[in-house]
């Protein structure tokens, strides 16, 4: 075989392998993710052609297959794609990569991570020398009269191009892998990281065979037969849910991806299929999981796919903070492969992709208080978490989540915050005009509190959840003339100040003697001892702490 071209990568730099070896390391097995993504986009492109009437040869199966050959230490990826010419090569795989290359080294110090190398200089391809000594491409054109080439590069800046031997149309990249990423001759090594990234690419990625039983006839009893079949293993799915119509879907489809998302989880409560195409592309499915008193251990649930490709489980920026704990997937081409940390925090695409999220989730919420609203109060316990916490967060949801938001009393009875005022404002105003709401967070060691609140017909809420405090400040913040009392803050009779005080059975002085002995045996500050008038419905002393006071402290609880 004779070599046609022999050259140098580089006339600005010595050798940028080290440095990208150096610099992508930390996550080196996207390599294959990058490989995997460029032969699906090879085999979708000649569709494309072929759909277009440019490319009038057979098709075939579409189809990307991964081998590993622990002995030879190789790893390669196939496709039947639409190829590469050598000029091709030339154009694709050395000019891009390196026409950049002393702008590159000028700039790779600023780099935070793999990807964002990789996005900014588009070198995908070249992560394969991140885990290989001699990276091989045997390539083949879909273009009339094309010849099969072969490009060889052992990471210094010369390459070779010479006549190829692949006979059928597409590209085999065979990786000669180094003794330092050993770790990626394991089949089982190679399978995790296919099930990450590829679990549900657009075309069928082989890798290996498995074994099946097929019916084969029957035998003398007439029972049926089975035999043992070799068959290829596909490790995705290629059409997820999310790239498909809701129209199309029932329920039992949604729920069976979520099984196949997260194999040991309950069911969820709802979904929403996500699909925008303008001024940003985007799909995806999110689910409302059932809370779990762990929170921390369901965030970072959803996945993030571009084209279908796993890119991360990091959606911070993607996703409002308030949302982090939904389930599910989504994706979108205009979040690049090669997404980086600093990237997604400019771009401002994320920035409506997450307005985009925040409006669907709370037309969501809307129309199920519609429809229906007994399911939706029973769901209100797990979603109210969200709801209340979206609220306390960002102000446009507050303003819709204001008409399907939940009160809940001591007796179990939900009210929308217009309901709620109505019901409380004519008996529970003070004289100021100040509509005040009674709460309890602590209903067990309240109840004597929440008793008397109710023989005066005062409506006492259930504020008990972990993001209740919050909640509170911001109802106060937001709604007009209206002020929260917690049960126990004050003395019963004086939370709503428009009752005259009770006529006590006690002397001045009896009163004054009585308060001193509970103010001398309680020594901590921030305590009020009140005599109470005695009638015998009424608690004759109770000690208090101030509500400054019991803010403070429970800050001081919170840690901050
Ligand atoms: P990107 O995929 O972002 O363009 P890469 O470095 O991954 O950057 O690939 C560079 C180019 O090389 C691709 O755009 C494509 O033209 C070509 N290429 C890479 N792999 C293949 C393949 N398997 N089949 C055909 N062309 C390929
Ligand atoms: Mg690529």
């Amino acid at each position: 075989m004779s070599i046609e071209e022999k050259g140098s990568i580089s006339i600005h730099t010595e050798n940028i392998f080290p440095i990208i070896k150096k610099f992508l390391y930390s996550d080196n097995e996207i390599f294959l993710r990058e490989l995997v993504s460029n032969a699906v986009d090879a085999v979708q492109k000649i569709k494309r052609l072929a759909a277009l009437g440019q490319y009038n040869g057979e098709l075939g199966e579409p189809l990307v297959e991964v081998i590993l050959d622990a002995e030879k230490k190789t790893i390669s990826i196939l496709d039947n794609g639409l190829g590469m010419t050598a000029e091709e090569i030339k154009k694709y795989i050395n000019q891009v990569a390196f026409s950049g290359a002393s702008e590159f080294v000028e700039k790779f110090k600023d780099a935070k991570d793999a990807n964002e190398i990789i996005g900014k200089f588009g070198l995908g391809f070249y992560s394969a020398f991140m885990v290989s000594d001699l990276v091989e491409i045997q390539t083949l054109s879909y273009q009339d009269g094309a010849e099969p080439a072969k490009w060889v590069c052992d990471g210094s800046t010369s390459y070779e191009i010479s006549e190829g031997n692949r006979t059928t149309r597409g590209t085999t990249i065979t990786l000669h892998v180094n003794a330092e990423s050993e770790e990626f001759l394991v089949q089982s090594k190679l399978e995790e990281i296919l099930d990450k990234y590829g679990k549900f690419l657009p075309v069928p990625i082989k890798f290996g065979t498995k074994t099946v039983q097929e019916p084969d006839g029957e035998d003398e009893e007439g029972k049926p037969k089975t035999k043992s079949v070799e068959v290829d293993k596909i490790i995705n799915t290629t059409n997820p849910i999310w790239t498909k119509s809701p129209a199309d879907l029932s329920d039992e489809d949604y729920l069976d991806f979520y099984k196949q998302l997260y194999p040991f989880s309950e069911d969820p409560l709802f979904w929403i299929h996500l699909n925008v195409d303008y001024p940003f592309n985007l799909t995806g499915v999110l689910y409302f999981p059932k809370v779990k008193n762990d929170l921390d251990l369901q965030r970072n649930k959803i996945k993030l796919y571009s084209r279908q490709v796993f890119i991360t489980d990091e959606v911070k920026d993607i996703v409002p903070e308030f949302l982090m704990l939904l389930h599910g997937v989504i994706d979108s081409p205009d979040i690049p492969l090669n997404v980086s940390r600093s990237f997604l925090q400019a771009d401002s695409n994320v920035k409506k992709i997450n307005s985009y999220i925040t409006k669907k989730v709370a037309d969501k919420l809307q129309e199920l208080f519609n429809k229906d609203r007994k399911g939706y109060e029973e769901k209100w316990g797990d979603i109210g978490l969200f709801v209340k916490y979206g609220m306390v967060s960002e102000e446009k949801f507050y303003d819709k989540a204001k008409d399907f938001a939940l009160l809940t009393n001591t007796k179990n009875e939900q009210f929308t915050l217009g309901e709620y005022h109505d019901k409380v404002k004519d008996n529970q105003t003070d004289k100021n005009g100040q509509v005040v709401y009674i709460y309890s967070n602590d209903p067990s060691k309240q109840d004597s509190f929440i008793q008397s609140a109710n023989k005066k017909d005062y409506d006492v809420l259930l504020m008990n959840s972990p993001i209740d405090n919050h909640f509170i400040n911001t109802l106060e913040q937001k709604l007009e003339k209206t002020s929260l009392k917690r049960v126990d803050s004050s003395v019963a009779s004086k939370l709503i100040e428009k009752d005259e005080l009770l006529e006590s059975v006690l002397s001045e002085d009896q009163s004054k003697t009585v308060k001193e002995v509970f103010e001398k045996a309680i020594t901590k500050p921030g305590f009020n001892v009140e005599i109470v008038g005695l009638n015998p419905e009424e608690l004759p002393v109770t000690v208090t702490m101030d509500e400054f006071m019991r803010r403070m402290k429970d800050m001081a609880q919170m840690g901050g």
